[in-house]
């Protein structure tokens, strides 16, 4: 089990986890590019989302309703916050574990790439 996430999600590494249940953990970002970068991860190993099967999309809206209420938590439901997902190497994506980020607290660049 060489995937970073899936060793969070053990304990083997740890981490700042601030929700968990049944399918889904959300924790700080360990090189936080802005005031609130959390990310949220189903605790199973799925690649990346072009790994979801039409089935399994509904994760994603767990994870995004999870999203939601960690942004209240963290005090940025009003100013506002950016969910990212990058997938494969072109997109951004450096660890190969489908994940959400959550960025607030200040404002974001209006670049996308
Ligand atoms: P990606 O570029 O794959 O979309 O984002 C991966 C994110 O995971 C990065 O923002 C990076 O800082 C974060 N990350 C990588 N390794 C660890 C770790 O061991 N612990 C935590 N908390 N975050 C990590
Ligand atoms: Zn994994």
């Amino acid at each position: 089990m060489d995937c970073i996430f899936c060793q969070i999600v053990a304990g083997k590494v740890p981490s700042e986890i601030l929700y968990q249940d049944e399918e889904v953990i959300a924790f700080r970002d360990i090189n936080p590019q802005a005031p609130t970068h959390l990310i949220i991860i189903p605790k199973r190993h799925i690649p990346s989302f072009a790994h979801l099967s039409e089935a399994e999309s509904p994760l994603i809206g767990h994870m995004v309703n999870i999203a939601n209420q960690l942004a209240k938590g963290e005090g940025i439901s009003g100013s506002g916050y950016r969910l990212a997902m990058n997938c494969g190497e072109e997109g951004g994506q450096l660890v190969p574990h489908l994940h959400l980020h959550l960025l607030g607290g200040r404002r974001l660049s209006d670049k996308l790439g």
